[in-house]
């Protein structure tokens, strides 16, 4: 493409994310949260109005249960490359306001303050999907779609995506694309935009022990056992002083990084005081302890996190009892190649092995994960277009810390995938006050414009 039609393409793409911002605003008044079932019929119908308007092909997918999945699709214009297809992955369900007293404005009422849109969504993830809307109405104005154009919208990602698989497999055709563009991203503190080629898996567990069917005086604790203490010990077996992982099996189904992503890594910044600062942490790193790379750490380990314990009393003051039961949730967060299955087998072994097996184990959630394959050129150029749209260095992260459906979309669909979004530092995505930036989201507009532009050309 030329200089000039980059410049002509660069005004329609401002004109229209402009343009589309008050659509926008009627997309983040819908309370669409998905984990109260709050108007998601009527989200369903403002997407798929919103996709027609553009000139989409839309089908809404319902057979399979749960909320229903939108498919888009927009073909390739005349002058376009009618073999070439990029998929969009895009969700309209939020997380709940909660809680609602710590928000400055109405989450449901887009409030825009110096260039900042405050509401729940704008960053998760309604605003991408708007300013990808208002890339191809730019497109369309300028030379016409340069490839056909499909999205998958669904409404369950705020819950784990649980029936998502099933419509993936059954329309796997329907789906079938070349590359993905997943869902999230965001600059970081240092103004560098975020891409993320890949996802960490998670596996969530509970662990729980009854020594009793109701709380005992402790004085009995001379000669009955204490479930609280087995927990905490059976715990103590699972992972070391030194941040050791030492439930036996844990660590072999993970696929050895090559040289090539190994050298992604190493290069990768890292940006101590990034933790530091925000958290108010008490303690030095772990990877510090343990002579690691934090960055080695962050992409590549998998992790083994107690989120929460519950046992006896901890109300104020004492009260001498002696707990019937205790509770833990674990969370692991895997790595390619490793299964929540696997793991639950490996705890439950582990445990008895250790002489815990009255501590129960529930595997209560797991998604695999997932890696593009970091030679593959969509990658690469997904970066490029996002350094000349954004004029700002972007980073390419092998993989996302967090966690999100991408295994099943490459299981299904066998593409690489890339995450990208229009959210900030200080985005604030799952707690009050999200927001993003009006300039990121023209930015964001323009990179769409411009990646779909020389994706077709590839
Ligand atoms: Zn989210």
């Amino acid at each position: 493409m030329t200089t000039s039609n980059r410049q002509d393409l660069k005004e329609k793409v401002i004109a229209q994310a402009d343009q589309s911002v008050e659509t926008l605003y009627r997309y983040l008044r819908l309370t669409s949260v998905s984990a109260q079932h709050l108007e998601i019929p009527e989200t369903v119908q403002f997407v798929a109005d919103l996709l027609k308007s553009v000139g989409g092909e839309v089908k809404i997918l319902d057979d399979l249960g749960g909320n229903p999945v939108i498919y888009g699709f927009f073909a390739a214009g005349s002058k376009g490359n009618a073999n070439k297809t990029l998929l969009f992955y895009n969700h309209y369900d939020v997380q709940p306001p909660d809680p609602l007293d710590e928000w400055e404005s109405e989450p449901f009422e887009p409030s825009l303050k110096d260039g900042i849109l405050y509401a729940r969504g704008t960053a998760d993830n309604k605003g991408s999907l708007m300013l990808r809307l208002a890339a191809i109405k730019a497109l369309e104005q300028a030379d016409g779609l340069p490839c056909n154009i499909k999205f998958l919208i669904e409404g369950e990602e705020e819950i784990g995506s649980p029936n998502l698989p099933r419509y993936l497999k059954e329309y796997a055709e329907l789906f079938k694309a070349d590359a993905c563009i997943w869902e999230f991203g965001s600059k970081d503190a240092q103004e560098r935009v975020e891409l993320y080629a890949g996802i960490k898996g998670s596996a969530y567990f509970e662990l729980s022990t009854k020594s009793a069917s109701i709380d005992i005086h402790s004085s009995l604790a001379a000669v009955i056992d204490n479930p609280a203490w087995r927990l905490v010990q059976a715990l103590a077996s699972m992972k070391n002083q030194n941040n050791d992982i030492t439930v036996e099996g844990f660590f072999d189904e993970i696929e050895e990084p090559d040289e090539a992503l190994m050298e992604i890594v190493r290069a990768l910044p890292f940006d101590k005081s990034g933790l530091t600062g925000p958290f108010g942490l008490t303690r030095p790193l772990i990877t510090e302890a343990r002579g690691e790379n934090p960055r080695d750490a962050l992409m590549l380990y998998p992790t083994m996190t107690i989120c929460g314990m519950v046992s006896g009393y901890i109300g104020e003051g004492a009260k001498t009892v002696l707990p019937k039961e205790a509770k833990v949730k674990i969370d692991c967060r895997m790595v390619p190649g490793q299964t929540g299955e696997h793991l639950l087998a490996c705890f439950e072994r582990h445990l008895a092995r250790h002489g815990f097996s009255d501590v129960k184990v529930e595997l209560i959630e797991s998604q695999r994960a997932y890696r593009s394959d970091i030679t593959d050129p969509f990658l690469h150029l997904v970066k490029k277009t996002a350094e000349e749209a954004y004029g700002s260095e972007a980073v390419l992260y092998p993989n996302s810390p967090g966690t999100g459906p991408m295994y099943q979309f490459n299981e299904c669909l066998q593409l690489p995938i890339v995450s990208t979004g229009v959210g900030w530092a200080e985005s604030k995505a799952h707690a009050p006050n999200e927001s993003i930036r009006m300039k990121d989201y023209a930015d964001g507009c323009l990179h769409m414009a411009y990646l779909l532009t020389d994706f077709a050309a590839e």
